[in-house]
């Protein structure tokens, strides 16, 4: 699966997750994966209560993002805990910084909660500012963060897979 430092710009993926899409740095923010290492710490519950909420808004404003399969734990597996089920059912959410953008998994909340993975403390400040996910407060928060520019998250077409099959859609 992905795995990428935080703070890095990679190109996850088409339309809002490539960074050439965004006028700012698109940076990763929370994609763990066992066994590679990654900071702890006390995140406060509102911050823990608040990336799920964004979790939540994110998938039910923002359907054409979601993209990838359900996603199990690697950590929880590798240290034999109860799995937890899905923990990132395709959504990735979006947050506006100053002069960046973050974008991370879904399984964040999960990660910051049962394995106590400590995020960068801009990104933690980020998330404690952004409004509703399903707001325009929202978009102008990105449009902001994206130095005046629209965020590309509207204009995201869905992913077909290419390779096996022609669906007959051209241009
Ligand atoms: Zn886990």
């Amino acid at each position: 699966m992905v795995l990428v430092a935080d703070l890095t710009v990679f190109r996850y993926h088409n339309g809002p997750f490539d960074p050439q899409n965004w006028a700012v740095p698109l940076q990763a923010v929370g994609w763990l994966e066992h066994p590679h290492q990654f900071a702890t710490g006390n995140v406060g519950t509102a911050v823990i209560s608040k990336l799920k909420a964004m979790v939540e808004q994110t998938r039910s404003t923002y359907p054409q993002n979601n993209f990838r399969g359900v996603k199990s734990c690697s950590l929880c597996i590798a240290a034999n805990l109860p799995d937890p089920g899905p923990i990132w059912s395709q959504e990735n959410i979006f947050v506006p910084g100053v002069g960046v953008v973050y974008v991370s998994p879904g399984g964040i909340p999960h990660y910051v909660e049962t394995h106590l993975y400590l995020p960068p403390v801009d990104f933690l400040e980020a998330v404690s500012k952004c409004p509703n996910c399903g707001s325009n407060e929202y978009r102008k928060a990105l449009r902001s963060a994206n130095r005046g520019n629209e965020p590309p998250l509207e204009v995201f077409k869905p992913y077909v897979f290419t390779g096996s099959k022609n669906r007959g859609r051209k241009g």
